[in-house]
């Protein structure tokens, strides 16, 4: 029997702070079993180069999406928003088939276990057959877009929780889906069945929750039936919640009320729900969000590529609602990357510096916002814990304190320099489960590119 992986490094981000000559051992479950400072390297233990930091959570992402990156930045008509962006999507949306969402994955989660992070949550609702006829919702092929994203995770070592999503009509006055969006159709019955047929697969990185895709896209109805069924399951569940503008008005005429503000008017907010984006919140919804023990998931880079606006993230930071951050369209891929848009995108706009940092408790701005997202992003994934505890996921980041960008640093400003700068990932390795992530080799990156060319309009 091999012996429990074990490792040695002579600084770890601990509670908060870098500890020194610190001891890492893993168990068969991939879990930490032991996490002790000021330990003398032991001989058998695996002597790291530098210094080690936890491993994020990814807690949103369509992995599809990868496959369009880079070719949505030109505008040719006069105007140019998130709504032609997503029309453009949808070509994409409509064609990939299982095998080629199997390649585009696995390279965009090898690109995501480089920048950083170990577990993503996949907000799946890519479910019918690339001709649209649906899949038979009983049959085997119903999994077969959620197969190749597990297989996709298990060929790079990416931990993945999926969650099928509901996703029932058009907007809100819309009785049904578009023609070009009948490959999401699901009801509260498909996507249960989805989200079991995952789980019996008991495939060790792999576990399932669900998503509801907006409440333009849902039904009140079939969300108060889905949160009957979800009665005393603890799985995540994400929204995709005031990302737009067009959407809040749009609530507001169909509803009467801002879509965060209907959703804790009807009590359906608690721990396990986590609202994507939440863009557009008042200082009252921060706090019944905060009441209610949800989670906020940011996605900078591509809130910013889109055109979303600014999320309040002193308000959300200041009521102690978790937050986490998502790659979503992944035109970002690395987390310092997305830990920079947030920020900057704060001093722009308040003409301040060091927004998210608070002095007196924790005066560095990357600190403050890695500790925000290392707790949330375990919300968001349904785990117990992602900091380097006993009993939390043995995953962690092996970071390059000899990078040209980082040298000369000293250790209390390194994740500052990590943050904001380090233009390039500064990680040479990533563990998950206690085991080093493979590199890539050239056929895989070929493969990658042959789907692309085959997916994009000729
Ligand atoms: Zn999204």
């Amino acid at each position: 029997m091999n012996p429990a992986p074990a490792f040695w490094a002579p600084w770890a981000w601990l509670h908060g702070a870098w500890a020194p000559d610190v001891l890492l051992r893993a168990d068969s479950q991939g879990l930490w079993s032991e996490v002790s400072a000021g330990t003398p390297a032991p001989a058998h233990a695996e002597h790291l180069p530098g210094p080690v930091l936890p491993a994020l959570v990814n807690a949103h992402s369509h992995a599809f999406q990868r496959a369009f990156v880079g070719l949505a930045e030109r505008r040719e008509t006069a105007h140019d928003d998130f709504w032609s962006w997503r029309d453009r999507m949808y070509g994409v949306a409509l064609r990939i088939t299982p095998e080629q969402l199997r390649v585009v994955a696995e390279h965009l989660y090898a690109e995501l276990l480089a920048g950083g992070y170990t577990h993503t949550c996949e907000f799946h609702y890519l479910h019918h057959a690339a001709d649209c006829r649906p899949h038979d919702p009983h049959g085997a092929d119903a999994l077969a877009m959620s197969r190749a994203l597990a297989e996709a995770a298990a060929a790079t070592g990416m931990r993945l929780t999926l969650l099928p999503v509901l996703y029932e009509r058009a907007g809100f006055t819309q009785p049904a889906l578009r023609e070009d969006q009948r490959r999401f159709a699901t009801t509260v019955d498909s996507v249960l069945k989805l989200r079991d047929g995952i789980r019996a697969w008991r495939l060790p990185l792999v576990d399932a929750g669900v998503a509801v895709h907006s409440l333009r896209a849902v039904r009140p109805a079939s969300l108060h039936g889905l949160m009957q069924a979800l009665q005393g399951d603890a799985a995540p569940i994400h929204i995709h919640v005031a990302e737009q503008t067009a959407e809040v008005d749009e609530c507001i005429a169909a509803t009467g009320a801002r879509p965060i503000e209907w959703l804790c008017r009807e009590g359906l907010l608690d721990a396990r729900w986590q609202l994507v984006h939440a863009t557009h919140a008042t200082p009252a919804e921060i706090n019944a969000v905060a009441q209610s023990g949800a989670g906020v998931v940011l996605c900078p880079g591509t809130e910013a590529n889109l055109g979303d606006g600014m999320a309040d993230l002193p308000g959300w930071l200041a009521a102690g609602v978790p937050l986490s951050l998502g790659s979503d369209s992944q035109v970002t891929r690395a987390w310092p990357e997305e830990l920079r848009w947030l920020e900057y995108g704060q001093r722009l706009q308040r003409r301040q510096r060091n927004v998210a940092a608070h002095p007196g408790l924790q005066p560095s701005t990357a600190a403050r916002l890695f500790e925000a997202v290392l707790q949330g992003g375990a919300a968001a994934a349904a785990q117990p814990s992602c900091s380097l505890r006993v009993g939390a996921p043995a995953d962690l980041l092996l970071l390059n304190s000899h990078d040209a960008a980082l040298r000369g640093l000293p250790l209390s400003h390194l994740l500052d320099g990590v943050v904001f700068a380090a233009p390039q990932r500064p990680f040479l390795r990533t563990l998950v489960a206690g085991r080093w992530v493979p590199q890539r080799d050239a056929a895989a990156g070929a493969a990658f590119e042959r789907v692309l060319r085959s997916l994009w309009p000729r």
